[in-house]
């Protein structure tokens, strides 16, 4: 069981890891392919770095039934014995030396001799440009370069697999997805296994190859970041992947994936059921992103009556709520319907727009 990825680097099945009374991970099972950009996304206190812990042998698990890396089982290995490196937020260089020397000390204590060591240290610095800067002291480094330092660091021993627990999170906004764009293309151009770990769904999407939430130590949905953007499985990933509109109905109709739910005035929509083991006559929820709905003229084919309730310029775009008989809608407009909301009376969506699962 790898979880049908192939060629895996990195297998971890039925982790549970316990803090005294807290359980930190509750059988959790993850891969990682070769070269693949694999995220760990969940708020805090889910279980992330308790993870990359265990993956690195800083925590040895309360259990666990297989826990390999590049094929190898590191179950019982030490920490310095596994071919994985972790970059922290904090960037834990030391102050002593110079950016050159940081980037080449992991190669020294390898016993690579000294002029090889400096060598693919300034080899690694270019990779994050900062080969300019290899003879400063860290103390004349801005938080980004540090950042850049730390995973020259890390990168110049060649990992199997390199671990990253929020490294950007320190870093402000601007620079943060200056960076997401840095690290991806260093990631790809070095064909090394990430497991990346954050707490923001944006970043999540905009890095990876594959996307893992968690919620209280458990693994809620794993795939794709489209799937996870389009297809949340659940009330809860919805509400994390950030649906504005998660409204209760019941389920009266599902045919393969497309279902039926009918509020309680008898309202009917549909949408495309994304849960297993839904029941007809059974409560769910109905979620749609407040970008996908729209105001329309005519009977467009999913769309439902409205009164505009409410309406806020917000520069780039427009927040509006409607009343509907689904109840209140929020939509989000991006292009300047302001004025011609006045004379909202329908909004739509399409089908596939609208994604049905469990109510709880
Ligand atoms: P995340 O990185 O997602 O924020 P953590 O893995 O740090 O989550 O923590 C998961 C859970 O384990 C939390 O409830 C946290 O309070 C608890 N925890 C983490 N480290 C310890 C520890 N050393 N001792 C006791 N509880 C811990
Ligand atoms: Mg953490």
């Amino acid at each position: 069981m790898n979880n049908g990825v192939v060629d895996p680097m990195l297998e971890i099945e039925d982790l549970v890891h316990c803090y005294g009374a807290v359980t930190a991970l509750n059988h959790v099972s993850v891969s990682a392919a070769k070269g693949e950009f694999l995220t760990i996304l969940g708020s805090s206190g889910s279980g992330k770095t308790t993870m990359l812990r265990v993956i690195s042998g800083l925590e040895m698990p309360t259990s666990v039934r297989r826990l390999r890396i590049g094929g190898q089982d590191v179950a019982h290995l030490p920490a310095a014995k596994r071919n994985c490196t972790t970059v922290f937020q904090s960037y834990a260089l030391f102050p002593h030396m110079n950016v050159v020397e940081n980037v080449a000390y992991g190669l020294k204590i390898r016993k690579v001799n000294g002029p090889d060591a400096l060598k693919e240290a300034r080899r690694a610095l270019a990779m994050v440009q900062l080969e300019g800067k290899a003879d400063r002291r860290i103390s004349q480094l801005s938080g980004g370069e540090r950042q850049r330092v730390a995973l020259a660091r890390a990168v110049v021993t060649q990992p199997a697999v390199l671990l990253l627990d929020e490294p950007l999170g320190a870093l402000d906004e601007r620079l943060r997805q200056d960076m997401q764009i840095e690290l991806m293309e260093l990631q790809r151009s070095l064909g090394m296994t990430f497991v990346y770990i954050t707490h923001s769904q944006e970043e999540a999407l905009t890095m990876s190859d594959r996307v893992v939430l968690m919620s209280h130590g458990r693994i809620v949905q794993s795939g794709s970041p489209l799937d996870l953007f389009d297809r949340p499985e659940s009330r809860f990933a919805a509400g994390f992947m950030g649906y504005e509109n998660i409204l209760e109905a019941t389920l009266v109709a599902q045919d393969g994936t497309l279902g039926t739910v009918e509020f309680p005035g008898g309202l009917r929509i549909r949408g495309v059921v994304t849960a297993d083991g839904l029941k007809v006559g059974g409560t769910v929820a109905i979620a749609i992103r407040a970008e996908r709905i729209s105001p329309v003229s005519a009977e467009a084919p999913e769309s439902v009556e409205a009164t505009l309730t409410n309406r806020i310029y917000r520069g780039k775009y427009t927040d509006v709520t409607v009343a509907t008989g689904a109840g209140p809608l929020r939509l989000r407009s991006w292009h300047g319907v302001g004025s011609e909301t006045e004379e909202i009376r329908r909004v739509g969506w399409n089908t596939t727009d609208a994604v049905i699962f469990a109510a709880q």
